[in-house]
Formats: structure tokens, sequence, C-alpha cells
């Protein structure tokens, strides 16, 4: 007979039965149950979208009642956008002339607003994953730019950035996120004059250590370490890569109104968006940042993110039948554990017992094809829950091993 885990978060359990009949299911995943007392209070840990707080329902509840479906031209509106902009620039200790900026599209979006308004003549990307290939591929196919310069590196790796004439904007992750891999955010010795750099923070910015002033762009998007929803992009943005944006903004190439950068930049400085932005995730975003800022900001955030991994790495490290894939250890990354298994283990049936006990999205990235399991470790999460899922993980396997 199966027997249900104990609800303890019940927006947060999918009905085991539904789950099965979604999958279809011809293995043993739902004769596994997981004792309710290893079970992580909360069983989100997908690499993105996060985890949300109950806080930030809490917040997004009040605000049902004040902000939400009232115009973002008024007031409460842009006060939010404000408190935002304000929030966020505190928690990354923004360097004199840094704003921050905000536009409607996620953090794709932003690489075909970046290859129309930031880029000049060529950039350079790393490419060492899913995410940096894909705005590599942005700027190499823009036909008013030179073709791209593209370092790559295996997965589980990162290459580092090299310094060549002629190029006026290098892009790289702080946090792969298909991989697990995290990179430095430094500036590139030896570079042009004036060459931007252009960090994806996206799943990193909230999570990992940084010194903004090491880059011209530091941009992301809420649904990762800021555990909101998607759909918008943000960016502290260095006095130099705002007089780019105007700079490339008064020649004569064409830029789509919806990617035009310096639009958002105007808007932004009024604390508005282009065009209408997602209430309720302002609202759960700003929620966040304020809770990071009254809990220490940066500090906090990167120490709970480094606690959280270093209890899965030093349990793969020590484990029978799990490795780190990211071999080096100063290249793993502190939001995003990817974990091998050996082949006494068929990672796919752990992720699906553990999705039928209400664990969720530790499937790793599908094109890596990996015997693996992906963790977020994003601040949201609580360091004992990451705990409880690998005690679930070691018992499910001791399972499936008899
Ligand atoms: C999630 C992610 C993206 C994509 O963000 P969207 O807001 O969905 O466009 C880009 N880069 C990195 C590093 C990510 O983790």
């Amino acid at each position: 007979m199966q027997s249900q885990p104990t609800v303890r978060q019940a927006t947060t359990r999918p009905d085991p039965s539904r789950v099965h009949a979604e999958i279809g299911a011809p293995v043993s995943e739902n004769s596994i149950t997981i004792p309710a007392d290893l079970l992580p209070k909360d069983g989100r840990f997908g690499a993105g979208p996060s985890k949300v707080r109950q806080e930030q329902i809490d917040a997004l509840s009040a605000a049902s009642k004040t902000i939400l479906g009232t115009s973002h031209r008024q007031a409460p509106v842009k006060n939010l956008v404000g408190s935002v902009r304000e929030g966020l620039s505190q928690f990354f200790r923004a360097p004199e002339g840094y704003e921050v900026v905000l536009g409607v599209g996620g953090s794709t979006a932003f690489w075909d607003i970046a290859s129309f308004g930031l880029v000049e003549q060529k950039a350079q990307h790393l490419s060492f994953g899913e995410f940096g290939s894909k705005f590599a591929a942005a700027t190499n196919k823009a036909p008013f730019l030179a073709a791209s310069s593209i370092i790559k590196s295996e997965p589980g790796t990162r290459p580092a950035a090299q310094a060549e004439a002629g190029i006026d904007a290098y892009a790289w992750p702080q946090n792969e996120t298909s991989t697990g891999v995290s990179a430095p955010v430094k500036r590139v010795a030896g570079a042009d004059e004036g060459a931007l750099v252009l960090v994806d923070a996206t799943s990193a910015a909230g999570g990992l250590d940084v010194d903004v002033a090491e880059s011209d762009v530091y941009y992301f998007a809420p649904q990762k370490n800021f555990a909101s929803d998607g759909g918008l992009w943000l960016g502290l943005f260095s006095p130099n890569a705002l007089d780019r944006a105007a700079r490339i903004k008064a020649t004569d190439r064409w830029i789509p109104d919806f990617l035009d950068l310096q639009t958002a930049i105007d808007n932004s400085r009024l604390n508005q968006t282009y065009n209408t932005p997602s209430l309720s995730t302002l609202v759960t975003l700003d929620a966040q940042v304020q809770w990071l800022n009254a809990n220490g900001g940066l500090d906090f955030a990167s120490a709970r993110t480094a606690d959280s991994a270093g209890r899965i790495y030093s349990w793969a490290e020590s484990s029978e039948f799990a490795t780190p894939f990211v071999t080096n250890p100063d290249e793993r990354s502190n939001v995003i554990a990817t974990i091998d298994f050996d082949e006494s283990v068929d990672a796919t049936v752990v992720a699906k017992v553990l999705r039928a006990n209400g664990v969720v999205d530790t499937e790793p990235y599908r094109k890596l094809g990996r015997n693996q399991l992906r963790i977020a470790t994003f601040v949201a999460i609580e360091p004992d829950d990451v705990s409880a899922l690998l005690a679930s993980i070691d018992f499910v396997v001791g399972k499936l091993r008899k």
C-alpha cells in the first residue's frame, strides 16, 4: 500500500497519484516512501524558478489590497519599483555612478537588448554551458556586428577571457546553471580601453559574492536567488555602460523599440518600465530583497549558499556512489550543485522517487545527458532542508540497491 508523505507545506507537495499518472511510471518510484522525518520541510530544489518563501507570498497577499490591479504609471507601483532599485543598490553595494536598470522580458530578452544596445563592434563570450552559449549565438548572428570571439571549454569546466584587440564587450555567466560551474567576475587584463564586462548573473545574483565594480553590466532575472517569478530583467550598469548605450543609440543602427536599452534606462530612472510589468513579480522580488538586506545582505546570502552547497559537496565526496561533477573545487558553484552517480545507481529513478515523495526538480540539465542530479542551493532554500534532501537520497539509494 502506498502511504502518503506527511504534508508539511501543502503548496509544495504534488499529489503523488497525479505525478504517477503524468510520468506513466513503470519504475518503482511509487513503491518507495521516504520517511517523513527524513524529508525536507520544503521539497523545491529546482534550478529555476526557485522555491518561493512563504513571507513573499504573504507580501503578495498584502499587496492584493493595495498594489495588484493598479496602474504602473502611478505612485504606488512606481514606489515599489523604486524600492526594488534602491534595495538592489544597497544589496550589491553599488559603486558610485552605477544604476539599477530594469525591463520586461527576462535575461533571454536582455541578450538581444545587449546585442543591439551595448556591443559596438565585436564581443567575446565564454561558452561553457547552455546559457553562455546562447548569448554568444545572439551577438554572433547580429548582422551589424563582427563575428564574435567565442572561447569554449568542456561542460563541467570553465575557460578564461582573453584580451583581444577590437573586442569592446566581454561576456560570461557568473554561474553556468546548466553545469554548476561558477566563474569569477573580474575585469579582463589587457583589454582595450573602455571595453565592457557583461556578466550574466541570472542564477548567481543574490546568492554568490561579487564586487560589482569588476563588471559594467551585472544582469539577472528575479526567479532564481530572488525567488520571485520570471519575466523581468534587471542589471547594475556602470557609468561606462550607460555611456555606451547612449552612444550606440545616437548612431543610425536600427533598434526595435521593445529592445531599446536607452528607452529602458530612461524609464528605469522614472521607476517605470517601457511596457506593463508583472506587479506580483515586483512585489515578491521586493520582499526577497528586503529580507536579504535585513539579514546582512550579500555577506549573509553568500555565506548561506556556501553552507548549503558545502553540505552537498562534502556528502558527495564521502559518498560511495556519488561524486561532484565539477572536479575542480574552485570551479564548483555554491548555488547549483551537480552530482554524478556511478553505474550502480540510476539518477533518473532517484529523481522520480524524490518527485513521487514531493521533492521536486532535482533532474539534471537535459542536454548534458549525464547520470546526475542537479540541486539548487539558492538563498531561499534552508540549509537544513539540503541536509534532509541528502539523507533522503541516501535512503532512496539504499532501497534501490537492495
Ligand atoms: C535561468 C537563466 C537564464 C534565463 O533566464 P530567463 O529569465 O528565463 O530568460 C539565463 N542565464 C542564466 C545563467 C540562467 O541561469
